[in-house]
């Protein structure tokens, strides 16, 4: 029977924390664990499984080994071949596995401990306009890079690193735990291999120095608050020689003074005067890019929305584009002079004989509410 994967055995991520194997090994082995599952022979079986997922996952090197190697990585009967034999023949042919993981996972350079550096985030904040539309900026970032005094070697110019004594270069040592030999990262010199007795006074010994670089960021057309643009291999550099992490530029929008943005859609308020509504006519309104004619029918009502199609902002994943939604706001004419004034009052005197026709809303909220106490 072929052995299930271990993340799979325990419900995770290939990326899990430690945090999260040791969640979710509790949380299984709790639910597995023979005393809650007296005689059930395949709650043991699962039991074991997860035991055996998690011994190997909790111990970064066997899980390196595990990542690189797969089962074969860490099950001491795989690759063996009749390595059983005699006596010595044990121990050697595990460290042979065991050998040949690490020198994989050293590279060509004698050292272990290879990490990927980590993920950076950097906030930006654009205007609707450049998320709409795209932009092209620059962003500063800190970094760390190769320090010039000592070319890297975190020696004090002059001297170089020393091979460490206690691992001898390998950056690796072995402990023997009755039969076994295991292979732990050297506790002096921490897997490099090597060892600074007089550090560089410009980087104390690290080889790297912080700096700035600038970077060009392209924000493609249509991103929206909350969106991340990744930046390949700009994140920290590596330890010991492993890859950089990434750089993610997440978008966030600056308030806008007309518009507000809801998707791909556009919201703007549109102020019409008391006599336009009423008699209707013709006003522009901005677009993002241009200007558009609406036309406002007569007896137009406050709260109505006008809906221009295709004038919001395009999806940055598709070709379509939002609606751009403009809400009628009837304004009350203010600051009216006294001939104003009178010419309002007549308009009322006039309507208040036949008030019902020209204020439908007023009528039948008038009659929702003489229904609503005859109820009560
Ligand atoms: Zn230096
Ligand atoms: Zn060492």
């Amino acid at each position: 029977m072929s052995k299930r994967d271990f993340y799979e055995v325990l419900g995770i991520n290939r990326d899990a924390s430690e945090d999260e194997i040791k969640k979710a090994y509790r949380k299984l082995a709790m639910k597995y664990h023979p005393d809650r599952n007296a005689g059930d022979a395949k709650a043991e079986e699962k039991f074991k499984e997860v035991k055996e997922a998690y011994e190997i996952l909790s111990d970064a090197q066997k899980r390196t080994a595990y990542d690189q190697f797969g089962h074969a990585g860490v099950d001491p009967q795989a690759g063996m071949g009749g390595g059983f034999g005699g006596g010595g023949a044990f121990s050697d042919a595990f460290g042979g596995i065991f050998d040949e993981i690490f020198g994989g996972r050293r590279g060509g350079g004698g050292r272990s401990n290879i990490y990927r550096g980590a993920d950076l985030r950097y906030n930006i904040e654009i205007t609707l306009e450049q998320a709409a539309f795209g932009a092209e900026t620059k962003i500063r970032i800190p970094t760390t890079v190769e320090c010039e005094s000592c070319h890297g070697s975190g020696a004090k110019p002059g001297t170089q690193p020393q091979t460490c004594p206690t691992c001898q270069g390998s950056g690796q040592v072995r402990l023997q735990q009755g039969f076994f030999s295991i292979q732990q990262t050297c506790p002096k010199c921490h897997g490099s291999g090597r060892v600074i007795s007089d550090p560089c006074p410009t980087c104390h010994g690290s080889g790297r120095v912080k700096q700035h670089k600038t970077l060009a960021v392209k924000i493609p057309a249509g991103v929206d608050e909350g969106d991340r643009i990744r930046l390949s291999g700009e994140g920290e550099p590596g330890i010991n020689g492993g890859p950089p992490g990434d750089l993610y530029v997440q978008i966030s929008l600056k308030a806008h003074a007309v518009f507000q943005r809801d998707r791909n859609d556009l919201h703007c308020e549109m102020p019409i005067s008391f006599a336009t509504a009423a008699l209707g006519g013709e006003i522009e309104i901005p677009t993002l890019d241009t200007v558009a004619k609406i036309k406002i029918p007569p007896e137009t009502q406050s709260g109505k929305i006008f809906r221009l199609r295709g004038k919001g902002v395009k999806n940055v994943r598709g070709q379509s584009a939002g609606d751009l939604l403009c809400h009628v706001v009837v304004e009350t004419p203010v600051r009216l002079t006294d001939r104003q004034k009178e010419l309002l009052r007549e308009l009322e005197e006039s309507s208040r004989a036949d008030s019902e026709r020209h204020n439908p809303r007023a009528k039948s909220w008038m009659d929702r509410v003489r229904d609503f106490f005859s109820v009560n």
